[in-house]
């Protein structure tokens, strides 16, 4: 697409921000694009964490669900090893203010719990086996040219032919990129992770279950207990999450019942502060420079697979770069060609979000988990819905009828005019 200026040359350098998921995939991309096209380019990546050391804690629950295998393999030419799995996940509870309902559906792969650190540390081994620089250094400045990128980090400095932002929702390297191009942040909500250490046969009683709550109390958007090796992970989300409302979630009858009995009092020590991205970022590509994953925004609005997502985008910006160029056209024209399926679906999963916003804050979500345990069809949705198995798209053309409608109608008629309490739900509580 692009000639002369913007397209990559023999032993140019691509620099990347950040080693997490997309910024890992996408130097792997780097390298294996590259080989297959019979050319060479260096691919540095500035990370300042240390994943192998496991000195800091990842704002994230490590969930990895379908199709992750498939987009390793596909995508990476990866396989996901067995050791870093700790706990195979079989089922979804989705929990509102007082009923509870297993979510059935079919998914196409399977869905597992691994340490965080330890798969970042591995998508990071197999870029330095591909011959990725790692550079353990934080990125504090950046110069967008016309005809190079320079970037400034607290060691050496790089230059570059174009520079990819794989940085997250970091505001510090958020910052640096809004300073040196038009792009600017994603809207996000703030999340609130605690760890719980129940003891073995707590954690064998729990199952193999992510429990899911829709509460109807402020400040909240969604909360879930997801059970690993030797802990239990509680995460919430929301606008303005805080440790008050994290203990006011803890403490709540729904969530008391999934506690060990001698924490359901406690407070826990250890919070951890973190970010979800919930729109895409304005600007997210120009000339010599591209954002991917939760910096860009590109993920699957309301309801995560960040990491699917993360490793989609990395691949996608990787393969234009190489392509097709690095001008803003040639990320116009390809790299968002490929992310359509995230952009298509944003309006769709922005209306989700304020519906199932709308319903719990108003106390309906346990209308709505009744619907689902009463309609196979609505329960499939729900099912696609928390899982993220489909886009929101094809969910609302699948569940949209004119019954559905109408039921949907009579509930809200019965709970916001009549004030009736909604019935248990059939195969829930
Ligand atoms: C509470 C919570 C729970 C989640 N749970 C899940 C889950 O279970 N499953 C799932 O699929 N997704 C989950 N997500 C989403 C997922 O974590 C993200 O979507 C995913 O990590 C995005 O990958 P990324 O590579 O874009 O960014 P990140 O994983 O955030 O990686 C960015 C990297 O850039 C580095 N960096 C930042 N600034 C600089 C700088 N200036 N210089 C050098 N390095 C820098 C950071 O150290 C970091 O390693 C969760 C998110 C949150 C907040």
């Amino acid at each position: 697409m692009d000639s002369g200026a913007y397209r990559v040359k023999e032993g140019d350098t691509i620099c990347v921000v950040g080693g997490g998921p997309g910024g890992a995939a996408c130097a792997i991309s780097l390298k294996r694009e590259a080989a297959r096209l019979g050319q060479t380019v260096r691919v540095v990546i500035y990370e300042e964490k240390r994943f192998d050391e496991d000195r800091r804690f990842n704002q994230c629950i490590g969930v990895l669900s379908p199709p992750i295998e498939d987009i390793l393999l596909d995508k990476l030419g990866l396989e996901l090893p067995a050791r870093l799995i700790v706990r195979e996940i079989e089922k979804y509870r989705l929990h509102s203010d007082r009923l509870s309902l297993d979510l059935a559906g079919d998914e196409d792969g399977k869905t597992y719990a691994v340490s965080r650190t330890g798969f970042d540390a591995f998508l990071l081994r197999e870029a330095r086996n591909l011959g990725v620089e790692v550079v353990h250094n934080q990125v504090v400045g950046l110069e967008v040219g016309p005809d190079e990128v320079l970037v400034y980090t607290d060691g050496e400095n790089c230059r570059a032919a174009a520079i990819v932002g794989a940085f997250g929702l970091d505001e510090g390297a958020g910052r640096v990129f809004e300073h040196a191009t038009p792009y600017r942040v994603p809207d996000y909500l703030n999340t609130i992770i605690t760890r719980l250490y129940p003891g073995e046969d707590f954690l064998n009683r729990m199952g193999p279950v992510i429990q899911a709550f829709m509460l109807s109390f402020g400040g909240l958007e969604f909360g879930a207990i997801t059970p690993k090796s030797d802990h239990i992970s509680v995460n919430i989300a929301g606008r303005r999450v805080s440790s008050e409302v994290m203990l006011k979630f803890l403490r709540s009858a729904p969530v008391q019942r999934f506690l060990p009995p001698k924490q359901r009092a406690e407070k826990p020590l250890n919070y951890f502060t973190g970010r979800f991205p919930i729109s895409q970022a304005a600007h997210l590509f120009g000339d010599r420079y591209v954002t991917i994953g939760d910096a860009a925004g590109l993920i699957r609005p309301f309801k995560g697979k960040g990491i699917n997502s993360a490793i989609l985008t990395g691949n996608f910006a990787a393969r234009c770069i190489l392509n097709a160029g690095v001008s803003r056209r040639a990320f116009k024209e390809v790299y968002m060609k490929d992310c359509e399926v995230f952009t298509q679906d944003l309006y769709y999963g922005k209306a989700m979000r304020l519906l199932a916003n709308f319903s719990s804050r108003f106390g309906f979500m346990d209308r709505v988990l009744k619907m689902a345990g009463n309609d196979p069809v609505f329960m499939e949705c729900m099912f696609n819905c928390v899982t993220a198995h489909k886009t929101y798209k094809e969910i609302i053309r699948e569940t949209a009828s004119l019954s559905l409608a109408c039921k949907f109608v009579l509930e809200g008629f019965a709970h916001f005019i009549l004030q009736r309490p909604a019935g248990p739900a059939p195969g829930g509580e």
